[in-house]
């Protein structure tokens, strides 16, 4: 197997981190690793998963102690929660993180705490949709709120924001049409009146959805700023019927932004490496399939590595919660990776140089190259 210990990570799409107290116990803990609400999936299903199975055992190696999860947590609380993150971190070999606030946006850390714990550079990708519901709860007028939204993505750049990301897939699903202003219009009109009684608002009307994204594609086009799509699975929100990456053929015919299409469509990777071979804006990322697909990791990888062009696949966790997560999911993908690329020499597919090249391009050069971090 090739030896990919060596080398770093550019996570280039992650989310925060909560107080260590949060996940400090077995039920806290294992809750994150299923994508499932529930807590009976919680409690009764989640002990019986590979991932954590077999991320008990790991973790129990990494701190020396017995392989239970009693005993990891146990080991884990002993240490001061930040010299725990960078020892994890530095294991890893993570070296670069961008990360979306849009997620655990009321328990997380916020940037600068992020910036703290962690023992690398880490710059922040900005959710449309949060943005939006923000300036619904803020602008009293329609155009003064369309005004507000294009002002804000045009300072975007300036502010430090390296990414735009949508969950269009997640609220109003991935087929962006090109809706009417006076559609859109009607729609803020209806959130707005929502938002004057509650103080909050769920953008999850698709004429204002798919109207908001026309604005940020035109901005990010411009600027040549990538845009991540969820696409494929995620948490229980996620519908998988509206989340297939082909939904986005139509808006990604009508731009040149580069768009990075998350999660690798999860289960639609092939038709998301089909769509990443064909348009030369669109790229793969494996966060989140990786390392929720476990030990169905080398097939996807076999798969996606054998049409998408080797420049346009990027690696990242998709962590969240727990430095835990982000630790699991770069040995599942450099597990992954050397799997697959190890088979590629062995067949002749690829000479060793070769593979350890597009190692490192997943792993790293490829995100660095895309966002600009030269
Ligand atoms: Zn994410």
């Amino acid at each position: 197997m090739l030896d990919l210990r060596t080398i770093p990570i550019f996570d280039h799409h992650a989310h925060p981190l909560l107080p260590a107290e949060a996940t400090a116990v077995p039920q806290t803990f294992q809750r994150w690793f299923t994508e499932s609400s529930d807590p009976l999936v919680h409690k009764r299903d989640t002990p019986h998963s590979l991932f954590l199975r077999s991320g008990v055992r790991w973790l129990a190696e990494f701190l020396d102690c017995e392989a239970t999860l009693e005993a990891v947590l146990e080991a884990r609380g002993q240490r001061p929660y930040t010299q725990w993150i960078n020892a994890l971190f530095k294991d890893a070999r993570i070296e670069h993180v961008l990360c979306d606030y849009g997620y655990l946006s009321d328990d997380g850390y916020d940037a600068e705490k992020m910036q703290a714990v962690l023992p690398c550079p880490v710059q922040p990708i900005l959710r449309i949709e949060s943005l939006a519901e923000k300036l619904i709860c803020e602008q009293a007028a329609f155009f003064t709120f369309v005004e507000a939204f294009q002002e804000a993505l045009s300072k975007a750049q300036a502010e430090g924001i390296v990414a735009f990301k949508s969950i269009v897939a997640y609220r109003s699903g991935l087929e962006v049409k090109r809706p009417s202003t006076r559609d859109a219009h009607d729609a803020f009109n209806r959130l707005k009146e929502i938002a004057n009684c509650s103080d909050n608002v769920r953008l999850d009307d698709k004429p204002l959805n798919d109207f908001l994204l026309g604005i940020m594609v035109e901005e990010a086009a411009r600027r040549q700023m990538p845009i991540q799509f969820h696409t494929g699975f995620g948490d229980q929100d996620a519908d998988l019927r509206t989340a297939n990456p082909l939904g986005l053929r139509s808006l990604i015919e009508q731009t040149d932004a580069p768009l990075v299409l998350l999660h690798a469509g999860w289960p639609y990777y092939r038709e998301l490496a089909h769509l990443t071979a064909v348009y030369p804006h669109v790229y793969i990322d494996l966060s989140l399939a990786i390392p929720f697909a476990t030990t169905g990791i080398p097939t996807m990888l076999r798969e996606i590595l054998g049409m998408t062009p080797l420049n346009k696949i990027l690696f990242a966790t998709d962590a969240f919660t727990m430095p835990e997560i982000y630790w699991l999911a770069a040995r599942w993908g450099r597990w992954g990776l050397s799997k697959v690329l190890t088979e590629f020499v062995a067949e002749g597919f690829l000479t060793q140089p070769e593979a350890l090249h597009t190692a490192e391009a997943i792993l790293f050069a490829n995100a660095r190259d895309l966002y600009q971090q030269k």
